[in-house]
């Protein structure tokens, strides 16, 4: 289990599952676990992504919020589907399109409260997240599609309007993770819309660009 900042928010689940050997009684749990994928995700304010396709350096602060909104529509013609696909993994160890939403859906809204938090306080340092742990505490894979599509586009909604609010040197302020990564508010968002972005392409294979 991760603990670190550091796996923040970007993190695709693709890596191949530890193979272990599954104590009495424990193989079912081995079989269905998530590999943390700790990597740093910071590298894609650099360059395009080569998954996705995103040149998020690219991205222009002020559009985040039409690309929040146009990603949102997205998620919900995807999860408009019939409901054993949405809950099907394709691998063991790789989220099914419904536990990739409701983590999109906790993304839009961890990243509102940052970005409230780096408008209203002078370099806030994030309160920890651990993605994965989110994930099987909130029990993502047997949430309700329908509700999780609302979800998504109200959170979604909301983050959107906090983007459009900011104006000016607002887009220069800071707010700082628990590994010693800096953002700007400028450079956070370009950060966020690639999560979204990547895991829209991780469930329908369609490249951002
Ligand atoms: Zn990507």
């Amino acid at each position: 289990m991760t603990t670190a900042e550091n796996t923040v928010v970007t993190a695709p689940v693709t890596a191949p599952a530890a193979v272990t050997a599954p104590a009495d009684g424990e193989a079912a749990a081995a079989t269905d676990a998530i590999t943390p994928d700790d990597k740093d995700w910071t590298w894609v304010l650099e360059r395009s992504c080569p998954d996705c396709g995103l040149d998020t350096p690219a991205v222009v602060p002020e559009e985040v919020a039409g690309l929040v909104r146009a990603n949102a529509a997205s998620w919900l013609a995807a999860l408009d589907a019939e409901e054993d696909g949405l809950r099907r993994r394709p691998r063991p160890d790789v989220w099914s399109a419904l536990e990739y939403a409701c983590h999109v859906r906790d993304v839009f809204r961890l990243f509102h409260v940052r970005l409230n938090l780096m408008l209203d306080q002078d370099g806030p340092l994030f309160p920890n997240w651990d993605q994965d742990e989110t994930a099987l505490a909130e029990r993502y894979g047997e949430q309700d599609p329908r509700t999780v599509a609302a979800e998504l586009a109200e959170a979604a909604e909301i983050l959107a309007g906090g983007f459009d609010r900011v104006s000016g040197e607002q887009w220069q302020r800071t707010g700082n993770r628990s590994d010693g990564a800096r953002f700007t508010v400028a450079s956070f968002s370009r950060y966020l819309i690639h999560d979204p972005v990547h895991h829209l392409h991780d469930v329908t294979g369609v490249p951002a660009a």
